[in-house]
């Protein structure tokens, strides 16, 4: 496995791939097992595998967890290199975003509602840093986690929107055994918290058979019963939770045969996401 550090070096490496297939990644670190599913099926899938791991400034905002974000980089490394990846690209922040950096991409109505009402700016930080990432490692496949649900809605519609010559691949949500998403974020929680935590997931697959039972369609009462659950865990506090569209993320009143049901709470300072898409079968 190459380690690759500078951003001019990375692109020049992956302009000479003789007609391989590249598969990447784009992460932050702190890898878990989540990260490790995306690079297993890119694994399965490409000549050749590309992690970066970059926490981007760009993402956070003024009073968000950019400093303390976890970055332990020689197990990621380490995680990488047992997995098969072949090159793993970790640049520095002034050589992503050099002095007098002045482009930014922005995906617009998608990017300002649900996590992006309450982070604003955040959304534009991470369709600019991937579309850097797809320009400097030109992959014929990128890896995504249905996790973060708004993020691959917005990065499907930059790369449509923008002609990018990649295709997104958006892989299933990997979860504790209690059924918590996966998260490097989730290392700040107490064991108390953690434990929590967990009803979160609950809470979304009982409402997702609640609406497969026919019992209730109507988003209002899903929300409530959503929210009645998540504020059962000690110091969680919601930040929205909402019924919307698979593909346009506007709020549904009713649901019909697919929705998504999306959340966002945050447990002591640690915010949590989660979703769940709901398709019934007489949508068939
Ligand atoms: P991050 O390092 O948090 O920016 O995540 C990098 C990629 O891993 C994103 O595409 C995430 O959606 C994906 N990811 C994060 N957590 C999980 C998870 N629990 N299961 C599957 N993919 C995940």
């Amino acid at each position: 496995m190459k380690i690759i550090r500078s951003v001019a070096q990375m692109q020049k490496m992956m302009m000479r791939r003789a007609g391989k297939s590249l598969g990447f990644v784009p992460t932050m670190g702190a890898l878990h097992a989540g990260h490790l599913s995306l690079i297993r099926r890119a694994r399965t899938e490409n000549d050749l595998v590309a992690v970066s791991i970059f926490v981007n400034p760009a993402q956070f905002g003024p009073r968000e967890d950019y400093q303390r974000y976890p970055r332990p980089f020689a197990q990621d490394a380490r995680l990488c290199r047992a997995a098969g990846v072949d090159y793993f690209f970790a640049p520095a922040a002034a050589d992503m975003y050099p002095d007098g950096y002045a482009t930014y991409t922005e995906v617009t109505h998608l990017s300002n509602v649900l996590c992006g009402a309450s982070r604003p700016g955040h959304f534009r930080g991470v369709a600019t840093v991937v579309a850097k990432l797809l320009n400097i490692t030109a992959p014929d496949r990128a890896y995504l986690g249905i996790k973060d649900y708004q993020q691959v809605h917005i990065i499907s519609r930059m790369v449509r929107d923008l002609n990018m010559p990649v295709k997104i691949v958006a892989c299933p949500t990997v979860r504790e055994p209690s059924g918590l998403a996966l998260s490097s974020r989730n290392q700040f929680l107490s064991a108390e918290q953690k434990a929590g935590s967990a009803v979160i997931a609950r809470a979304l697959h009982h409402c997702r058979d609640l609406i497969l039972s026919k019992k209730q369609r109507k988003s209002r009462e899903i929300i409530q019963c959503m929210k009645r659950m998540i504020t059962s865990i000690p110091g969680a506090k919601i930040d929205y939770v909402a019924v919307v569209d698979c593909q346009t993320l506007d709020p549904i009143t009713v649901v019909g045969s697919v929705a998504a049901i999306v959340c966002a709470v945050r447990v002591g300072t640690t915010r949590l996401i989660d979703n769940i898409v709901v398709r019934s079968a007489v949508s068939r």
